[in-house]
C-alpha cells in the first residue's frame, strides 16, 4: 500500500525551519514517540508540499525533505502587519501586564468568530503593530521521519474529510 488518496497515514517526524539562504536550523516540533500525526491524505488538511513530498511512500519508509515557504505557509505580507489602537488593550493589559512583550503572540477576534493570532512587533503610547502572518510564513520547513502504518480510509472518514478512532475525531 502506498501514500495517496483516500489512505490514512500515521508517521512521525520532526520539524526544523530556516529563513532565507541562512543554513541554520531552528527547531519547532516533532511526534513524540507512540504518538504520531494520523491524517487523511488528499483532502487539504496538510499543506501541500508536505502531501507532495510524501505520496507514493510505504509504511516504514524514512523521510527526510525541505519544503519552500511557497508550498508551505506562504511568503510574509506586509499587507498581514497591522497597526491597532492601544485602547483595544487597555483592559486587558491591566490583567495581564506582559501582555504587549514584544513577540507575544495574542490570540485575537474578528467579531465575526475567525480568531487569529497576532504577534507584537512594536508598542507605542497610542498603537500597537501586530504581526499576523503565520509563525512559520517565509520558513523554509525541514522534516524528517517515518511513515509508521497506512490504511484504506473508511466510506465515512472519506465523506467527513477526516480521520476517526486513534489519533483523529470521536464523534
Ligand atoms: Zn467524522
Amino acid at each position: 500500500m502506498q501514500v495517496n488518496e483516500n489512505k490514512v497515514v500515521s508517521l512521525s517526524y520532526h520539524l526544523e525551519v530556516s529563513e532565507g539562504p541562512e543554513a541554520v536550523r531552528t527547531f519547532v516540533e516533532k511526534t513524540e514517540a507512540g504518538n504520531p500525526l494520523t491524517f487523511l491524505f488528499g483532502v487539504g488538511s496538510m499543506i501541500p508540499g508536505f502531501e507532495r513530498a510524501l505520496e507514493g511512500m510505504s509504511q516504514g519508509d524514512v523521510f527526510d525533505f525541505s519544503i519552500a515557504p511557497e508550498e508551505a505557509y506562504g511568503i510574509s505580507s506586509d499587507d498581514e502587519i497591522v497597526e491597532l489602537p492601544y485602547s483595544i488593550f487597555e483592559e486587558e493589559v491591566k490583567q495581564h501586564p506582559d501582555l504587549l512583550t514584544i513577540g507575544n503572540l495574542i490570540p485575537m477576534n474578528d467579531g465575526q468568530g475567525h480568531t487569529f493570532q497576532g504577534k507584537v512587533k512594536s508598542v507605542s503610547m497610542e498603537t500597537v503593530t501586530m504581526d499576523f502572518n503565520h509563525p512559520l510564513a517565509g520558513k523554509t520547513l525541514h522534516f524528517k521521519g517515518t511513515i509508521e502504518s497506512l490504511r484504506e480510509a473508511e466510506p465515512e472518514e472519506i465523506s467527513h474529510g477526516h480521520v476517526h478512532g486513534p489519533g483523529g475525531h470521536h464523534h
